[in-house]
């Protein structure tokens, strides 16, 4: 069986769902579908997912949601009526849903909205059942999946028969409807790929596969055919949205392959992501900004037992959750993304953490990126010394260097700034 999950951008109106159904219907074997809310259409449109976060942003603020609201609505009547499927019973769910939305039920269940509604339209175009994640996918508090998802999964699907399942939401134990991270779709087609024991995993996107770099910095990047888990995972944590960084933990051990493909272009071969790879060395460069960076220091830092542990209460505390870290005898530099904590929230935790642990100086600095070289195999391959020799020819300065903590990547701190630069001067070295 395969387990095919389709991504915002192709099931952003009628057209394109028809596609969908072309491909699915193109191979029997394909009997389960995953599918996110419609996506932009275009380069200027929003994302369902985008229109209701803000529905419940104006909830917050005590204002209705009506008006914001009306626009996801048209959309989806739009899909229905040119599916030529009933847009009444939509409607009525339609107006359900904004009552619970305006009546305050939280951020989570309105966001989760966008998936039910394309399930449930496409399921009917299709004539497949619908399958509420609610139902199935139980979400821990730390966001991972509650092991029991399996075993409901399992006596629920009858493989006898079809079924289109919404992505990125399910509940908590306490049967309140929770969400994964954004791009979550992917992390729910790994739960049910996982749970049917999937002879594949397909992910259809608006891209041809996993490219080598961002083809947005690198016009002809060329797609990589094969990546392992490990690659995978690693290219997503700098900044490589193609598939979500936490979709490979629910099937890492059970060896199900994966294959990314373009809804738009079924016939291309996409990149298949497989438990190991056969190929050793540098397969992609991608650059994550929007990163800042805490530096602090104290003279014999390290002497008191767990502090360390200590301070990193203390960040998660002002809502910081660092990513990358870097420790000297006297000194610990940490970087976040900047969009956990604006100026003030960052001074007041500077303030905190200087008083509380007698800091010598603490320090704050945006515009940060941290460019990751991914490849099986990084920590015996010299793609490391080439990497820094390209940045260094290209005047890019070094802020941080992770060798040797990961087999599969070695990572470079640059100046935001130069993320781009950083990418293009890299790939052209490398590849
Ligand atoms: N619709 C959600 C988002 O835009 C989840 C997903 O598409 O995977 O993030």
């Amino acid at each position: 069986m395969i387990v095919s999950k389709f991504g915002g951008s192709s099931v952003a109106d009628a057209d394109q769902i028809k596609k969908v159904k072309a491909i699915l219907d193109s191979d029997k074997n394909r009997r389960i579908a995953i599918v996110s809310a419609p996506g932009k259409r275009n380069k200027d449109d929003e994302k369902i997912t985008d229109l209701l976060y803000k529905c419940n942003s104006l909830v917050q603020k005590g204002l209705t949601c009506r008006p914001v609201f009306n626009e996801i609505s048209k959309r989806f009547v739009q899909i229905a009526q040119k599916l030529k499927i009933d847009d009444v019973k939509l409607s009525e769910r339609l107006d359900d849903i904004r009552c619970m939305i305006d009546a305050g039920r939280g951020a989570d269940y309105t966001a989760s909205r966008g998936e039910y509604l394309s399930a449930l339209v496409i399921s009917e175009y299709l004539g497949w059942e619908f399958l509420d994640a609610e139902d199935v996918i139980v979400i821990n508090s730390d966001s991972t999946v509650n092991e029991v998802t399996y075993k409901k999964l399992r006596e629920k699907l009858d493989p006898e028969k079809r079924y289109v399942i919404p992505g990125f939401y399910g509940e908590t134990e306490q049967g309140v409807v929770k969400t994964f991270t954004r791009g979550g779709s992917d992390i729910t087609g790994s739960i049910v790929a996982k749970a049917v024991n999937a002879e594949l995993y397909e992910n259809w996107t608006d891209v041809s596969g996993i490219y080598r770099a961002d083809p947005r910095i690198i016009e002809n990047a060329s797609v990589n055919p094969e990546l392992s888990y490990k690659e995978v995972r690693e290219l997503s944590d700098v900044g490589a949205t193609v598939f979500h960084e936490e979709a490979i933990a629910p099937i890492y051990d059970s060896g199900i392959p994966i294959v990314v493909k373009n809804t738009n272009k079924p016939d291309e071969p996409g990149t298949r992501i497989v438990p190991e790879s056969n190929d050793f060395g540098a397969t992609a460069v991608s650059a994550r900004s929007g990163l800042s960076r805490i530096r602090l220091r104290k003279l014999m830092l390290f002497k008191k037992y767990g502090v360390r542990h200590a301070l990193l209460t203390m960040l998660h505390v002002f809502g910081i959750r660092p990513c990358y870290s870097l420790f000297g005898i006297d000194s610990i530099v940490w970087f976040f993304d900047s969009k956990m904590a604006n100026e003030s929230v960052c001074q007041a935790m500077c303030e905190r953490l200087k008083k509380e642990f007698e800091l010598d100086s603490i320090e704050v600095d945006h515009g940060h990126a941290i460019l990751g070289v991914v490849g099986d195999g990084m920590d015996s391959s010299d793609a490391y010394f080439k990497a820094a020799e390209a940045l260094n020819e290209n005047g890019i300065g070094i802020t941080f260097l992770n060798y040797g903590a990961s087999a599969t990547s070695v990572l470079f701190g640059v100046k935001e700034e130069q993320a781009n630069d950083a990418v293009r001067a890299v790939y052209k070295k490398l590849f």
